[in-house]
């Protein structure tokens, strides 16, 4: 479409979906009441209707251009896979193609599966993986060069049932808080709502960089960030890029992101600059948790690809600049009955809203007992760089309630009943052609890594690239425990109104702890959550162990979202991502070094010493020019030794196998090693004649999208 075609929002919304209303449209009234009951309540769809929906499906995907199928599946590579299938069947005897698309095609596939990361739980030899169709999340078309592909969204699993992706764990520990805050709320006299779905709203952050220039960068081309650049004379310190006027380039490939998510039923909803320079942000409305998955999934790869179209390249990774914010993904989560009620809502008077003060005190119990997991969930190789620095939550985990329900808290705690709360009342403006607002009965803290935000959790850890599953996987399943301890106690108490008060008062008082509403930034808070006895888990590998605990066996066996076996198998997948990742940066780093700065450099030197001699010959001081040269000669010296050093300790790392110990010489020697490589580099950018310089600087990449 032309760049001045008006938008009708409602008339693309979900054009490519394959929508409720679109299976209501050609299904049969009973075949659509059977759909609609497995969706709601689970359970298995007959095989004879099962091919009615298939083939209403492929009806409706072929009148839309579209030539093959995919299952559509999460890996535990934490973005997408597919393999296309074509509805080509073999031609009748005239030779007339008859597509078809069968029920089974719909509901299992088979990819051939074996190099996926699997953690040891599949060798190569026994590689059967199956693909499950997700009924509760709607197929849909992608439309790109390779045509019309219909995408069914499944779950990944291997012959023996073990969950190969991130969806099923997601899946499983959708239904656990289900079946646990029913429980609770039943306590509370809900009679009628059977089912308690989580819903998320990820905010999605990225960068957007000139495609012609990030190609001339393998660290960016490798490892999705940049692993040497000086810092650029500006950096976000004016607070001028954020929520500043979007530039006309950046406006464009928005206006083409928004339009392609809403025809695929993705509501985006706002956007805007972000903090650093060309850094940007979008956020969808939430949805149920499972299909926000999904959704942020098509995001992400729909970002590359409108990005790609405008000679953009979009970074996703979670620090592509030294120097300047990283980008995240705050995942909003709250629950909401069937019947309409987010059991996060405090309403008017939490003091009085029992069921909402006993939700509330499960959540901190959860998130207490449970902060390793939670910041496990959060750990990829991109986000070592943002959590604990000076932008982005820290490695430690804590709750920030707001005054209004710290408050509460408090009168609970300390006298045992709350009787009254504090409110937003007016905010007066001083103006008087401005209205005086209601104010929230709160303020925000954005260094909160996991903040109540009037009617829902934020969870800010996440990093921009990750997908969200396992975050929401790991929410769900520990406040699915800490609701099933509550109602195992409460389903037996005499007297529940006496039972419940005394339960909430001592979760709150064993879990205060974890409430933290100061600067979590400040190195005092260290300090404080260590007296707390918080932990600070730094490192992704460090952070892996906590999967394989005792505490967490018994959690996600407890619930059925992971077995013991799988635990490991994830834990050796963290081990060896980290490990391949930062080879990987190594690698890129040891080939820039040697292939672009340091012959880059040696001209320089050439041209200096030319200009010395040149000098010399003809009697004039050329003081200045040694100096010059001396100084490069001594950066040039030092990144030689450094690059020798890191060569020597990649060497001697591939002599390992991967693992713990393997993972843990890449944090503590490799990583440092790097970072002795980049320092020469990066000051040597600052004294190289510009035009030698073999990159796009950060100049160049962050200030001239
Ligand atoms: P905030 O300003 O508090 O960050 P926004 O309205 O900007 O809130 O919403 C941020 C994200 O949170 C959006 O994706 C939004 O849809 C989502 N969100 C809002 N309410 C809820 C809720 N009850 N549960 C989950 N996500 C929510
Ligand atoms: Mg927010």
């Amino acid at each position: 479409m032309t760049e001045k075609e008006n938008v009708n929002i409602e008339e693309i919304f979900a054009s490519k979906v394959f929508t409720l209303g679109r299976m209501k449209e050609r299904l049969p009234g009973d075949v659509f009441n059977e759909v609609y009951a497995v969706m709601q309540g689970g359970g298995e769809l007959s095989r004879k209707s099962a091919d009615i929906v298939a083939g209403a499906m492929k009806d409706w995907a072929i009148e839309n251009g579209a030539t093959h199928f995919t299952h559509w599946f999460q890996p535990l590579t934490g973005i997408t896979a597919e393999k296309h299938d074509s509805f080509v069947t073999h031609p009748d005897a005239d030779g007339k193609m008859i597509m078809e698309f069968s029920g089974k095609e719909l509901v299992k596939g088979e990819p051939d599966a074996s190099s996926f990361p699997s953690g040891g739980l599949r060798a190569t030899f026994e590689a059967r993986g199956y693909t499950v169709w997700d009924i509760t999340s709607p197929a849909f078309l992608k439309e790109d060069a390779t045509g019309v592909i219909l995408c069914i969204p499944t779950a990944f699993c291997s012959y023996t049932g073990e969950a190969l992706d991130k969806k099923t764990p997601l899946l499983r520990s959708m239904e656990a808080i289900s079946e646990q805050s029913l429980r609770i709320i039943r306590l509370f006299g809900d009679t009628k709502s059977t089912k308690v779905t989580p819903s998320v709203g990820p905010e999605q952050e990225y960068f957007l960089v000139d495609r012609a220039k990030y190609l001339k960068r393998p660290d960016m081309v490798f490892a999705g960030r940049t692993l040497f650049g000086a810092p650029a004379p500006k950096g976000q310190e004016l607070d001028d890029h954020y929520f500043g006027a979007i530039r006309e380039r950046v406006g464009a490939f928005m206006k083409d992101l928004n339009l392609e998510l809403w025809k695929l039923g993705v509501t985006a909803k706002t956007q805007h600059n972000e903090a650093a320079p060309s850094q940007h942000e979008l956020a969808p409305i939430y949805e149920t948790a499972n299909i926000a998955d999904d959704h942020n999934q098509i995001v992400m790869e729909t970002m590359k690809k409108v990005a790609e179209r405008r000679g953009l390249h979009c970074l996703l990774n979670e620090k592509p600049y030294e120097g300047v914010n990283g980008s995240g993904k705050h995942n909003n989560w709250s629950l909401t009955t069937d019947t309409g009620v987010n059991l996060l809502d405090p309403g008017e008077t939490p003091e009085a809203n029992v069921q909402f003060l006993l939700v509330l005190a499960c959540i901190l119990k959860a998130v207490d007992d449970h902060a390793d997991l939670l910041r496990q969930s959060a750990a990829n190789v991109g986000n070592e760089h943002r959590l604990g620095a000076d932008e982005a939550p820290p490695a430690i985990i804590s709750v920030f309630l707001g005054e209004q329900l710290e408050d509460v808290v408090k009168q609970l705690v300390e006298t045992g009943a709350a009787d009254h709360s504090i409110h937003g009342g007016k905010l007066m403006t001083g103006v008087s052609t401005l209205s005086d607002i209601e104010k929230d009965a709160t303020d925000r803290n954005r260094t909160s890594p996991f903040a109540f935000t009037g009617n829902k959790f934020e969870f800010r850890m996440v990093g921009s690239s990750d997908s969200i599953a396992d975050a929401n996987t790991a929410i769900n399943t520990m406040v699915a425990e800490a609701f099933c301890d509550a109602a195992d106690i409460l389903e037996k108490a005499d007297n529940l109104e006496l039972a419940v008060h005394d339960l909430i008062k001592q979760y709150l008082a064993e879990h205060r702890r974890i409430i933290f509403s100061g600067d979590g930034y400040s190195d005092a808070w260290v300090k404080e959550a260590e007296r707390r006895g918080l932990p600070n888990i730094r490192t992704m590998v460090e952070a892996a162990s906590a999967l394989t605990t005792d505490k967490a066996v018994r959690l996600f066996e407890r619930f059925g979202i992971y077995t013991k076996t799988e635990l490991s198998s994830r834990q050796e997948i963290v081990y060896e991502t980290y490990t391949k990742s930062i080879n990987i940066e190594a690698a890129a780093m040891i080939g820039m070094s040697r292939k672009l700065y340091m012959p880059a450099v040696i001209t320089y030197e050439k041209n200096v010493a030319k200009t010395v001699n040149l000098l010399k010959e003809t009697g004039v001081d050329s003081s200045a020019e040694l100096k010059i040269l001396t100084e490069v000669q001594k950066g040039l010296a030092e990144t030689l030794k450094a690059t020798e050093n890191l060569e020597k300790l990649v060497n001697e790392a591939k002599q390992m196998e991967y693992g713990l110990k393997k993972a843990e010489k890449y944090r503590d020697e490799i990583v440092p090693a790097m970072a002795a490589l980049r320092a020469p580099v990066d000051r040597l950018e600052t004294m190289v004649d510009k035009e030698l310089w073999p990159v796009p600087t950060y100049e160049d990449l962050m200030f001239e999208v």
